[in-house]
């Protein structure tokens, strides 16, 4: 059987959500939202852990406290989630070697300045493209404590050494959302405004869960949609917002293929992968206070259990740390045994803090390098790189448009990029929907 609507929106995450909001708001009343998970939200997860509520993917509103407003806070305050001031910037003060001693402050600021500076040159190198000096290896970080420093300051901290978009227009502030109902309350807030919800769940059947998207046959004036289990849907356009990582794998085919220029787009985009682990312990044994959210495990191998965070501001009591990996240590720790990760957790907490540290009763590693609908945590532009890369990234091919966090230009890889680039697509489509091309400017999407 199959059905046809205006637009069909694959993917309810954030972007598709904001999308689909955007368009029926517009009079484009006859969306089709297609997620293949049993929820919506995507990368903005919560997840019940011993009781405590975690955030397994987007964690943070970066950006507050600038000269714009950041719609994200926006959403967050007009919905009243609670948030916790987050500070990164004293884990370099929490810097312990492998036999627990805290390096001294005076070290530690040394260390860090050196890191931002070379950064710092290497970029100009970069940027009149002298390769050599870019290479040159007398700056590699080499000991611990450089590798911890390098390691926080480019899967972390990158806003020390180039502006970034978000905190040059919407504030250098980042809050860590701590609610019971979750980050991904805010996307059920903006599902509420447009699609009908009983009792805090939605029950509109604009939107069908559990669609995973296999195939999508494209032709000048319409699209065709297979879902994997046998189902068919029709529409006049398509949004995609699934990820970077989704659309380098081959779960969804096309017919015909993407053109040339837009694969090599896609193939080119880096995808990071940044996974939270969390511990929960019978109790805490960790040092509290101003100045001690987060620290920093110094070790010979780089991003090896190296970012630490425990949770007291944001859950007092829960007795919970979070343990930061990135790329190769994620992808390394997705392939092994919740047991052996646990077992490797406990040895480098045993360094920093001895060896009466408790055994945790519970972990959670979130795996999104193996989710299929995932393929990792977000998009990663190079650090130089022009217009075109994300022209490409989110032009148009017919009568589908791209949209999700990997086609904002100024805020990938945010929560607030996918908010904003699913408006974006919203208006480009509004508009190509207006002007109408051919035989489809009847108007009869607008009911
Ligand atoms: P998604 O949320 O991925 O939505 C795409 C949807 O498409 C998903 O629901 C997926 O299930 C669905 N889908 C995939 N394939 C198919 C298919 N074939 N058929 C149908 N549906 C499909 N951002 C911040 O601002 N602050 C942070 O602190 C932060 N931390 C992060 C930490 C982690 C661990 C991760 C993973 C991300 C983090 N981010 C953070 C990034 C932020 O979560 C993302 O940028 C944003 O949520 C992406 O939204 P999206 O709509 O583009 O994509």
């Amino acid at each position: 059987s199959s059905s046809r609507s205006s637009v069909i929106i694959v993917g309810a995450g954030v972007s598709g959500i904001s999308a689909a909001k955007f368009l029926a708001e517009n009079g484009v009343k006859d969306v089709l939202i297609l997620e293949a998970s049993d929820r919506i939200g995507g990368r903005i997860r919560k997840e019940d852990f011993g009781g405590v509520p975690v955030e397994i993917g987007a964690g943070w509103i970066a950006g507050v406290g600038g000269k714009h407003s950041n719609p994200v806070w926006e959403l967050a305050n007009k919905s009243g989630i609670r948030t916790c001031f987050s500070d990164y910037s004293h884990a370099r003060y929490n810097i312990y070697d492998r036999s627990g001693k805290i390096f001294p402050s005076g070290l530690a600021a040394d260390s860090y300045k050196k890191a931002v500076d070379s950064a710092i040159e290497k970029l100009r190198n970069l940027e009149v493209g002298d390769l050599a000096k870019t290479t040159e290896q007398s700056s590699a970080p080499r000991t611990p404590i450089e590798l911890a420093i390098d390691f926080i300051l480019h899967d972390f901290e990158m806003a020390e050494v180039e502006p970034i978009s978000t905190f040059t227009d919407f504030g250098e502030r980042e809050f860590l959302v701590a609610d019971e109902r979750g980050y991904e309350y805010l996307l059920y807030k903006i599902a509420e405004e447009f699609l009908f919800t009983l009792e805090g769940k939605i029950l509109d059947n604009r939107l069908k869960l559990n669609k995973v998207v296999r195939k999508i046959q494209h032709w000048r004036n319409g699209v065709m949609v297979t879902t994997e289990d046998g189902f068919v849907y029709e529409a006049d356009y398509l949004i995609l917002s699934v990820s970077i990582g989704v659309l380098q794998s081959d779960l969804i085919s096309f017919r015909p293929s993407l053109p040339r220029w837009k694969m090599e787009a896609i193939e080119k985009l880096d995808v990071m992968v940044y996974t939270k682990i969390f511990l929960k312990f019978p109790y805490k044994f960790w040092p509290c206070g101003p100045g001690k959210e987060f620290f920093i495990y110094a070790h010979e191998c780089r991003g090896y259990y190296t970012f630490w965070q425990h949770m007291e501001n944001a859950f007092p009591g829960s007795n919970v740390l979070v343990v930061t990996l990135t790329n190769g240590e994620s992808k390394r720790v997705e392939d092994q045994s919740d047991e052996e990760t646990m077992r490797e957790a406990m040895h480098v907490l045993r360094d920093m803090f001895g060896p009466d540290t408790p055994e945790a009763t519970h972990i959670l590693v979130p795996r999104w390098w193996n989710n299929r609908f995932q393929r990792g945590s977000y998009s990663n532009y190079p650090i130089i790189s022009d217009h075109r890369e994300v022209e490409n990234i989110k032009a148009p091919v017919g009568p589908i448009f791209f949209t999700g966090e990997h086609t904002s230009e100024r805020f990938s890889g945010y929560v607030h990029g996918g908010y904003l680039a699913g408006i974006d697509t919203g208006k480009a489509l509004l508009e190509e929907m207006r002007n109408g091309v051919d035989g489809k400017s009847d108007g009869k999407a607008f009911l």
